[in-house]
């Protein structure tokens, strides 16, 4: 009996001290799980994707666990900023003003804005549908780059309105239901909401190519570590291994 006692008590200790290790030596990253191929829920219920495999092996790297924590890309930036999470990775583009805000890792991979229009629709680009209905209805994932181009270049002028959804799926959703016109998403997300969902087609925009980065928040301790990390991990070909595998060739 003393001696179960004894190495009850022995396990608690070592419980308790793998524990307290694992909270020093875990990393919380912020991201959409809604933004595929970038991140999205596996078969089994598990976020994967390009972010999330690149993120993983930083954290193998410098040894650390990886926790992520799914919530809207409107508060990826806010959420790191204020240092409720470790760091973002969410195909999030480089901006100027994002750059006010959060500090940049090195770029991994490059976005564009793609417009998804029903496969019926005869325009060509979202100034086609201003010239023939005098108006526009875009859907975009609110936050971002989408939106933000959107919203300069069709609501500001007077062109259009634009509706802001929680994550592109919903943005396809409403499309979907005719509530938009076309919606405004990167391009890769854009590839699988298409093969997802029937009925739809990819426009090009003007818009040019987009770099991503994973952002920090501006005093974070662990920034230069992981940066340094991604550098090799890009250098040593890991991350374009993981790009081709959630990108396939065309
Ligand atoms: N690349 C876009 C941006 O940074 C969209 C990112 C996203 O929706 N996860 O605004």
């Amino acid at each position: 009996m003393k001696k179960l006692f004894a190495m009850l008590i022995v396990a608690a200790l070592m419980l308790s001290g793998i524990a307290a290790l694992a909270e020093k030596g875990t990393l919380t990253m912020c991201t959409n799980v809604a933004f595929p191929p970038y991140e999205f829920y596996d078969e089994n219920g598990q976020p994967t994707g390009i972010d999330v495999q690149i993120a993983k092996a930083i954290c193998a790297k410098l040894g650390y666990e990886l926790e992520i924590v799914d919530i809207e890309f409107a508060q990826c930036i806010p959420g790191v900023q204020s240092g409720k999470y470790d760091f973002s990775a969410a195909g999030m583009t480089v901006t100027e003003e994002r750059k006010q805000m959060v500090q940049f890792t090195d770029t991994y991979a490059t976005g564009i804005q793609s417009i998804i229009a029903p496969e019926a629709a005869t325009f060509e680009s979202i100034d086609d549908i201003v010239e023939a209905n005098g108006t526009v209805k875009i859907g975009v994932q609110m936050a971002t780059t989408g939106d933000l181009y959107s919203t300069w270049d069709y609501e500001d002028e007077g062109k259009g309105t634009v509706d802001r959804y929680a994550n592109g799926a919903a943005a396809v959703q409403a499309l979907l239901a005719g509530k938009v016109d076309c919606v405004v998403i990167d391009n890769e997300p854009a590839k699988n909401f298409i093969a997802q969902n029937e009925g739809l087609k990819i426009l090009d925009t003007a818009y040019a190519v987009e770099d991503y980065a994973m952002a920090f928040g501006k005093d974070s301790a662990i920034y230069a570590d992981f940066n340094a990390a991604l550098a090799e991990l890009i250098a040593d070909g890991t991350v374009q291994g993981i790009i081709d595998e959630f990108i396939p060739a065309e």
